[in-house]
Parts: structure tokens; C-alpha cells; sequence
């Protein structure tokens, strides 16, 4: 029996754990993945991204019932331990009523200012790196970003001058990132092989290493990798969760808590939910509305790409933390 069993170790579940680790009570971390390996093909191009070496060979179905494999990464640390870390804070206007060309979005039960201060704590916890105010769409803030914007590579610092000049606001990524002590002035590095890799050299800001590894320090909190959550059952009035059920080396049993926290990500959380299927709740958990698991957003990327025969000049990098 446990106070708190929390679904997941990823961005979500790895920093709730370490946000309620120093509240004494048993928690338990059950992840359905192991750790990422650290091994040279951490960033091998190849390997990454042509042979999927790290994400799931599960198959999902498409709206036409075509099997697919999801970009999805099962593992300790989650998505995280292969994210870009650009790591934003929502804008004010994403809580309000969005009129969206498919539809209306409503707005939020909570609006930013109620999540600011939390917004501020994640970024010391994921070692930000940025310039606040710098990006006119930022919400303002009177507090800097923990630590100083990344520099551009010379090449891309030149692109920055000439926008500037054209009066366009280019801005430095806001970049979750922990340099050793050793990667100060003298040594050159690079954040090459970052967005879509595991970073062997475990600088990268992910929720594995800048969460669960502090929330694991407290003996109060345990962590269950290769423990996959099948399905959530309640008490007998429906009103609470009490039990997950779990697969374990091929095994299934059960766990009981005071409190489950679901936090397996957007897509695998409704999944579970979902999935419990009860006599009393013949739609699955929590969805009444009948909306758990619809209307998933992904977010709109734009890249401008452009090839330079030049070799780039790292110079800048050795001077990032003077
Ligand atoms: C290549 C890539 C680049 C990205 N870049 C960025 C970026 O630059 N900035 C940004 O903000 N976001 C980025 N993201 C998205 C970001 O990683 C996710 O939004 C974030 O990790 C979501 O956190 P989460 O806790 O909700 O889920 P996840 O991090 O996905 O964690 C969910 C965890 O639950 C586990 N789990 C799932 N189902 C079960 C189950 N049934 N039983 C037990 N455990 C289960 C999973 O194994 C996983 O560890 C990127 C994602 C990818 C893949």
C-alpha cells in the first residue's frame, strides 16, 4: 500500500515525485520503460532516426486502421531524455477562449498568472538558459531567466544582425541545459546531436536528471521501471482511484494507493483512462464528456533550412561561460 503512486517518470511524473518527496510520504514511480543507455550510438544520426533505435516497435492504428510506429520514447526520463529543451512557457492568450479554424477551444479553468511562479521554479529546476523579454510574445516577467541566453554560432549570429536590421525580433531559445563545471572558458562544446537525441554527455536539462535522480534521493521514494500500468480501478462508489494494475516480467498484479497521479504523457494517460472500463463507467475514466483522447493538438513547426560550405567557427562557444 502506498500514499502516492505516481504513473510515469517523464517531464510530468518525474517532477511531480520530486516536488513531493520532502512531504515524507511512500511514493512509487511505476515506469513501463528502463533507462536510456549511455552508448556511442546516443548520437548516431543513423541509428536515431533511421533505425528508431529508441522509440517503442509497438504499433498504434491510424484514423483508418493502419498500423503505425509512434515516435513515442518508453523510458525513464520519458520524452524528455530525447527533447530539444526549448523549453517555453505558455503565452496568457493560450488560457483564454481561442477561436481555431476547426473550432472553438474554451478557455482554461486556471489562467497564467496562476501557474507563473511554477513556471519560474521549472525553469531553475531545468537549468534555463535565456533572455527574458527578448521574444515579444513572451509573457513579461520581472525575473531573469536563471542563466544568460545560449550565444548563436557565429554563422547564425550573423543571420540574427541582418534580421535585426530588417526590423524583425529574433531571440534566443529559452535551452534546459546543466554545463559541467569543466565546460567553462577554456573548453569548446557544442549542443550539436541535442533535439531527438539522448545526450550521452547528460547536459541536456531532461526531467530524468534534473528531477527523478533528486527525488529518488529521499528514501521514501521508489522507482519501478519495466512496469507497465494496464488499467486504473476505483473504489466502489466511483469516486477515487485506488488500484493499478500492472505488467511486470509477464507477470500481472495489482497495487493499491490513497492517491494515483496519472502522468504517462498526452496520448498514453488517455489510453489508460480509456481502458478502465468498468460496469459503472462503461466510456472509461474521467469521461463523462466523452472527449478523453479527442482533439489531440501537435505543435506547428516552421524551419527555414539553409546549407553553408564554410566550416563553422566554435570560437564563440569557448567564451559562452566567461
Ligand atoms: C524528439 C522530441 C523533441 C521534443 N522537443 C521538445 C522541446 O524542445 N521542448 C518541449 O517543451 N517539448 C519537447 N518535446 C515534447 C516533450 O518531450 C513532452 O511534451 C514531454 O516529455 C511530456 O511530458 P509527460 O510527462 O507528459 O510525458 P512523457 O515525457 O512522455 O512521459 C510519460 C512517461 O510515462 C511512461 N508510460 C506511458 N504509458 C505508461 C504505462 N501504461 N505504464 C507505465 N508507464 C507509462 C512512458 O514510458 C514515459 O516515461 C519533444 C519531444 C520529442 C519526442
Amino acid at each position: 500500500m502506498y500514499d502516492i503512486i505516481i504513473i510515469g517518470s517523464g517531464a510530468g511524473g518525474a517532477t511531480m515525485a520530486y516536488r513531493l518527496a520532502d512531504s515524507g510520504k511512500k511514493i512509487l514511480i511505476v515506469e513501463r520503460g528502463d533507462y536510456v543507455p549511455v552508448e556511442k550510438e546516443n548520437w548516431d544520426s543513423v541509428e536515431v532516426f533511421e533505425k528508431n533505435r529508441y522509440t517503442t516497435t509497438d504499433l498504434w492504428l491510424d484514423k483508418h486502421d493502419k498500423p503505425f510506429r509512434p515516435g513515442m520514447h518508453y523510458n525513464v526520463g520519458g520524452n524528455t531524455k530525447f527533447y530539444g529543451a526549448a523549453l517555453f512557457r505558455l503565452r496568457e492568450e493560450d488560457f483564454k477562449e481561442i477561436k481555431h479554424y476547426g473550432g472553438v477551444s474554451p478557455a482554461w479553468p486556471i489562467q497564467y498568472q496562476d501557474l507563473k511562479e511554477y513556471y519560474l521554479e521549472a525553469e531553475k529546476l531545468f537549468h534555463v538558459h535565456g533572455k527574458r523579454s527578448s521574444d515579444p510574445t513572451e509573457p513579461f516577467d520581472s525575473e531573469p531567466y536563471p542563466n544568460p541566453p545560449l550565444p548563436h554560432e557565429a554563422r547564425i549570429q550573423e543571420v540574427v544582425d541582418e534580421l535585426f536590421n530588417y526590423g524583425w525580433h529574433p531571440f534566443n531559445l529559452p535551452i534546459g541545459v546543466n554545463f559541467k563545471p569543466h565546460e567553462t572558458a577554456n573548453a569548446p562544446y557544442t549542443l550539436d546531436r541535442f533535439d531527438g537525441f539522448p545526450d550521452a554527455a547528460e547536459r541536456k536539462g531532461d526531467a530524468h536528471l534534473c528531477s527523478l535522480t533528486k527525488a529518488l534521493e529521499y528514501s521514501n521514494v521508489e522507482l519501478m521501471v519495466n512496469t507497465k500500468v494496464l488499467r486504473l480501478n476505483t473504489n466502489e462508489d466511483g469516486s477515487k482511484i485506488t488500484e493499478i494494475v500492472v505488467e511486470q516480467n509477464g507477470e500481472t498484479k495489482t497495487l493499491t494507493s490513497d492517491l494515483v497521479i496519472l502522468s504517462a504523457g498526452a496520448i498514453n494517460s488517455a489510453a489508460l483512462l480509456l481502458e478502465s472500463k468498468s460496469e459503472k463507467f462503461p466510456n472509461g475514466l474521467a469521461n463523462s464528456s466523452d472527449q478523453v483522447g479527442r482533439n489531440y493538438m501537435f505543435h506547428q513547426n516552421t524551419a527555414l533550412v539553409a546549407l553553408y560550405t564554410e566550416t563553422q567557427s566554435y570560437e564563440i562557444w569557448k567564451n559562452i561561460r566567461n
